[in-house]
């Protein structure tokens, strides 16, 4: 048995995957494999209609916002965001100066991601760092997520934006901050994962190929009085507006990564939907965290009250034994727990896919690692 912790591209459901093999060759009795599709045909039109159905059900997506298919990943979106929202910025309404030079941003820094999506907004227009957990560094250099009540808002910031889930950092936020401005949530790696209220949100984004389906997916759900305030540099085919209206068709989309997401929906659904998996989520990562908390090899870095559910670092407290630990973890047919080259020592990806026998195969190595060293 593999248990595969990868942080993403990641484990997809086994049922998913055996289903997908069985319709490789003859999609419904179409004749056609899905990736052989005409993405205007009336059989992969059915595919993506019932994927943006189920994704909309799962997350009791409101009628008042739009689920766009998309490409380039998050990291594309993170450009993507400030290109479409720039407009909103009140000091470009106010004094009418050129869209690219008066656009304002707030961001707060909680990882690795943040940083990224930082760089590309300030292309764009004046990023206001509201809060940098950087600033209040612990053991590791993310740590935690500042205390919304320190954050130092713009008064006139198009939108403010967070990253949910810090992938590599291990840092999640545990709810929705409260902010007067739209805000903007990259939940590339815990979408899905937990109950969220999308209507606290102007947008969500993320890449599928964490908790979704397979890489060349970009979801997007943004509400629709945010369509329209686009750059006039942004590329017709990361507007969103014009994405919108044409279906997510409007150029081609990523046809097979979007059906292999349909069968991933539902999947959940068959499960209890997203409270289900929230459940379950809690009980895994809980289990992992209470080991390495008990353990005196293994440790974890971030505040408690932030530690993601979805991406558990940790670190033996001697380094020299990183290596025998991921040889021998993978000898064991526990894969790809190797951390983040940024952050160094192990990562445990535990995704909806990840069943509760994988993270309970994993704390059991690790403690008869641990008996071991002994
Ligand atoms: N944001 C987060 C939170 C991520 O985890 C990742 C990918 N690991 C990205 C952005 C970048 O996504 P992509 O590689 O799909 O561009």
């Amino acid at each position: 048995m593999i248990y595969n912790f990868s942080a993403g591209p990641a484990v997809l459901p086994k049922e998913v995957l055996e289903q997908a093999a069985a319709e490789m060759m003859n999609w419904h009795g179409s004749g056609m494999s899905v990736m052989e599709m005409s993405h205007r045909g009336p059989e992969f039109m059915s595919i993506l209609a019932a994927a943006q159905r189920d994704l909309r059900e799962l997350l009791a997506v409101p009628d008042n916002y739009q689920i766009l298919f998309m490409q380039g990943g998050a990291l594309a979106e993170n450009a993507i965001v400030p290109l479409n929202l720039a407009g909103l910025s009140a000091q470009v309404a106010e004094n009418n100066q050129p869209l690219d030079q008066a656009a304002q941003f707030d961001y707060i820094c909680t990882g690795s991601w943040s940083v990224k999506s930082i760089k590309e907004a300030a292309r764009y227009g004046k990023v206001n760092v509201a809060a940098d957990a950087v600033a209040s560094r612990g053991a590791q250099k993310f740590s935690l997520i500042p205390d919304r009540a320190s954050w130092k808002l713009a008064s006139n910031a198009a939108y403010v934006h967070i990253c949910s889930n810090e992938t590599i950092d291990g840092v999640e936020f545990q709810c929705a901050p409260k902010v007067d401005v739209p805000l903007v949530a990259d939940m590339s790696s815990n979408i899905l994962s937990r109950v969220i209220n999308v209507a606290d949100y102007g947008v969500i984004y993320g890449g599928a190929q964490k908790n979704i389906g397979p890489a060349g997916l970009t979801i997007v759900i943004v509400r629709e009085d945010l369509l329209g305030y686009a750059l006039p540099a942004c590329p017709s085919a990361f507007n969103w507006k014009i994405v919108a209206e044409h279906g997510s068709m409007y150029n081609t989309p990523p046809t097979y990564s979007i059906y292999i997401a349909g069968l991933v929906f539902q999947w959940l659904k068959q499960r209890g939907g997203i409270a289900a998996m929230e459940k379950i989520n809690i009980a895994k990562s809980n289990l992992l965290y209470e080991y390495i908390d008990s353990s005196k090899l293994f440790e974890n870095r971030v505040q408690k009250d932030c530690r993601s559910r979805m991406n558990v670092p940790f670190f033996l407290r001697d380094d020299s034994l990183n290596g025998q630990f991921l040889q021998s973890a993978k000898d064991a047919g526990l894969i790809q727990l190797k951390g983040h080259s940024s952050v160094g020592g192990m990562r445990a990806s535990i995704y909806n896919a990840m069943p509760i026998e994988g993270v309970q195969a994993l704390v059991n190595f690790m403690r008869e690692f641990e008996s071991r060293q002994a």
